[in-house]
């Protein structure tokens, strides 16, 4: 048979795959040039049985060389490249089945065949690295939106806490410098009312102090100082101090003794007593009356670990990561901060941020365990705390580094190191 002659399909072909690719009609000239040019390579690739000449040429239109069809959102992108290499391979048979028949037909789709897998399997890793490097750019650019809003949350939540402070204090001072000025003048009635203003004036204090004590968090200015300090002797002060509220809800709290509770370990006291009196005032918060809060817990090789468990509303394990995170409360927004223990009373969402910040700052890690959320039910909640046991105050500041990761490589018996 004589050597097929590719010329004479070069007219019927390059208008059906200009028709095929359907471009703009400013890029139909250019496109043109291209198409003629891929025809030729695709000739020369068929009879060299090497498919690179044709490799050459989509590859330059997927840099995008200048007058190739690089504007064209059909092509030259990277992205479509699979689906014009598709196009014009069907494009070819068409053409190849409209110009010659039997063994002319069946020798020209032979030659091309290898031409076209090697073309269309380059084209698809080639679409596959352009979504890579397209994901790759969109991540990037959430991720620092995300930093970016984080930094504006945060520059706002310090500038909001430091400037509520001042005028707070004012209030503070006015409302103690009147209530002896009513007591002088024995004013029960006015005397109520000022009650009143002090304790939101309190609450508004805790809120405040909460908030600074994250921006602090948040810009890892938390300074902890190491002291030597007794778990059993911090539990029981807690629930000396909260035993007023407990009474008021009529729920009981045991703090049992526990090996590792009674041992001297390097911590601050100050902040360990706020991250458990954050975990405790949840757990009266989220019982109902009469229920049962325990302090519990086990030593573990160089870690003591504390649990708090409560008989209330529970969490779904859905919610048991996320809230942690600041601003974060489960449930009906609309319920407000009135107080720090009544049930379900609503919460700005600050006390397990802060509770995780200090025990993480210790080097330590918490997370929660809960069957789930039932008001009817009350399966409860447990909160554990994982304190490593500092024998001398450590010199290092512990790296910020994610609870679960922490928990999970002492539970592999790893230590929580970082790796
Ligand atoms: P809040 O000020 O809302 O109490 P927290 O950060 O202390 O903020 O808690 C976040 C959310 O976690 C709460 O709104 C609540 O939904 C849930 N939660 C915390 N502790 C408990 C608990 N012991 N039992 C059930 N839910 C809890």
């Amino acid at each position: 048979m004589e050597p097929l002659l590719w010329n004479e399909l070069r007219a019927s072909w390059l208008s059906a795959a200009l028709e095929a690719l359907n471009p703009e009609p400013a890029l139909r000239a250019a496109l043109q040039a291209e198409l003629a040019a891929f025809f030729d390579a695709l000739v020369a690739a068929a009879n060299a049985h090497d498919p690179q000449p044709v490799v050459d040429i989509v590859a330059r239109w997927v840099e995008g060389m200048p007058g190739t069809p690089r504007d064209d959102p059909g092509l030259g992108k990277g992205l479509e490249v699979f689906q014009v290499v598709v196009r014009l391979q069907r494009t070819t048979d068409q053409v190849i089945a409209r110009t010659w028949q039997g063994d002319r037909e069946w020798l020209a789709q032979r030659q091309l065949l290898p031409v076209w897998q090697h073309l269309l399997a380059w084209a698809a890793e080639k679409e596959m690295e352009e979504r890579l490097r397209r994901l790759r750019i969109r991540d990037e650019e959430i991720q620092s939106e995300i930093l970016r809003l984080n930094k504006t949350k945060a520059a706002f939540i310090s500038v909001a806490a430091h400037e509520l402070r001042t005028p707070l204090t004012v209030v503070e001072g006015y409302a103690s410098m009147m209530q002896s000025l009513l007591e002088e003048l024995g004013h029960p009635v006015l005397l109520q009312y000022l009650a009143g203003i002090r304790r939101g004036a309190a609450r508004m204090r805790e809120i405040v102090d909460d908030l600074i004590d994250l921006s602090q968090l948040h810009a890892n200015a938390l300074e902890i100082s190491f002291q030597p300090l007794w778990l059993n002797r911090l539990f029981q002060s807690l629930a000396l101090e909260l035993e007023p509220v407990l009474q008021e809800r009529r729920q009981t709290l045991e703090v049992r003794d526990f090996p590792g509770s009674d041992r001297m370990l390097y911590a601050d006291p100050e902040r360990l007593r706020q991250a458990f009196y954050h975990l405790l005032t949840n757990a009266i918060k989220y019982t109902p009356d009469g229920g049962q809060i325990v302090i519990d817990g086990r030593l573990l090789p160089g870690f003591v670990e504390v649990t708090v468990s409560d008989t209330g509303i529970g969490i779904d394990p859905e919610y048991q990561d996320y809230i942690f995170d600041f601003f974060t409360r489960v449930g009906n927004p609309m319920t407000h901060s009135t107080s720090k223990t009544k049930f379900k009373g609503g919460g700005p969402g600050l006390g397990l941020p802060i509770a995780k910040g200090i025990i993480e700052a210790h080097g330590g890690t918490i997370w929660v365990e809960s069957p789930g959320y039932d008001e009817e039910t009350c399966p409860g909640s447990t909160f554990h705390v994982l304190l490593p046991i500092h024998e001398e105050p450590p010199e290092v500041q512990w790296p910020a580094l994610s609870s679960r990761r922490r928990a999970e490589a002492v539970r592999r018996g790893q230590g929580g190191e970082e790796p």
